[in-house]
């Protein structure tokens, strides 16, 4: 027999991962008397980034992202989406970061630039401060996109900022707080907000050695792509726009841990391979990495 809180937990999950309009109506009714004075906090910065991962997750679908920043979480500051602004908005980041405004959840989008820390500051603050503050008071952290998770484009081989992750960070201070992982260039909004209502209503999901929710990431794009059958045939794309499978050049999917070719991106209607672009391993460790694995490189001619 569950009480009612917990069939609140099991609804607020559910609710997630198969979208409010799914639910049937005592599961929805549920959700809709979660008290919004009781869900956690959310304090999202940004580093290093070009904003779009949090452009990426505007576009969540179920629930819809007003609910997701105001009924399933409480959203305490992001750059893009809070009215406040200014000195008020820097005061609101520092208290959370001294922990002075309760319990929170840190969110990061962008990587840091922990050689060059003067070149991400938010006020005359640098982020590398804000977060070694933040690594003490936040209860545990999510990375957001591959810039967060493990440097990305910032942190590419030959930067000049010495850009990092958050895991990085973080271990080298040794702090040893929950941080769940979501690669990607962008990310998809589900494998982030699914991840805040897991965490939010029962705890730290299943990871991968990669840190990496296992819902999300535990098989290759290779193994579900609709180009597989093609791939044992040996059908190769030799030109970009062509059919047939790409590994030719340069696909990813068979190295790449995430679930892009089975729950496919913008609403479900469309995602890299399909839209003939090989997978460049945007949710992979090394993605952005080295200069000798460029997004796109055609197969050596034997
Ligand atoms: S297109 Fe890429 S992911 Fe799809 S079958 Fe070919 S190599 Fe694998
Ligand atoms: S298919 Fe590959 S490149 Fe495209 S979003 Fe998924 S992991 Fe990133």
């Amino acid at each position: 027999m569950m009480d009612r809180r917990q069939f609140v937990k099991i609804a607020a999950s559910l609710s997630a991962a198969f979208g409010l309009s799914g639910l049937p109506e005592p599961v929805a009714a549920a959700l809709r008397r979660i008290d919004p004075r009781t869900v956690p906090t959310l304090l999202y910065l940004q580093g290093q980034s070009c904003s779009g991962c949090s452009i990426s997750l505007l576009q969540a679908q179920h629930p819809a992202p007003l609910a997701l920043i105001t009924k399933y979480s409480r959203l305490a500051f992001h750059a893009d989406l809070s009215a406040t602004s200014g000195g008020q908005a820097r005061e609101l980041i520092e208290r959370y970061c001294r922990g002075e405004a309760g319990d929170y959840l840190l969110a990061l989008e962008g990587a840091i630039p922990e050689k060059m820390p003067q070149a991400c500051k938010i006020g005359d603050v640098t982020l590398a401060s804000l977060l070694e503050s933040a690594a003490r008071t936040m209860t545990a952290a999510v990375a957001i996109g591959a810039c967060a998770c493990d440097g990305g484009i910032p942190g590419a081989e030959g930067n000049q900022t010495g850009a990092v992750g958050l895991p990085e960070f973080l271990a080298k201070r040794q702090v040893d707080k929950p941080v769940v992982r979501i690669r990607g260039c962008s990310v998809h909004p589900d494998w982030v907000w699914q991840t805040v209502v897991n965490l939010v209503e029962i705890g730290m999901p299943a990871l991968t050695e990669a840190g990496a929710p296992q819902r999300f990431f535990s098989r290759t794009v290779h193994e579900t792509c609709p180009r597989y059958h093609d791939f044992q045939q040996e059908i190769f794309a030799a030109r970009l726009g062509d059919s047939g499978c790409l590994f030719n050049l340069g696909c990813l999917g068979p190295l790449t841990m995430a679930d892009c070719s089975s729950r496919w991106w913008n609403g479900g209607t469309t995602w890299c391979v399909n839209a003939n672009a090989p997978c460049v391993g945007c949710a992979s460790p090394i993605f952005a990495k080295q200069k000798n694995l460029p997004f796109y490189r055609m197969k050596k001619k034997a």
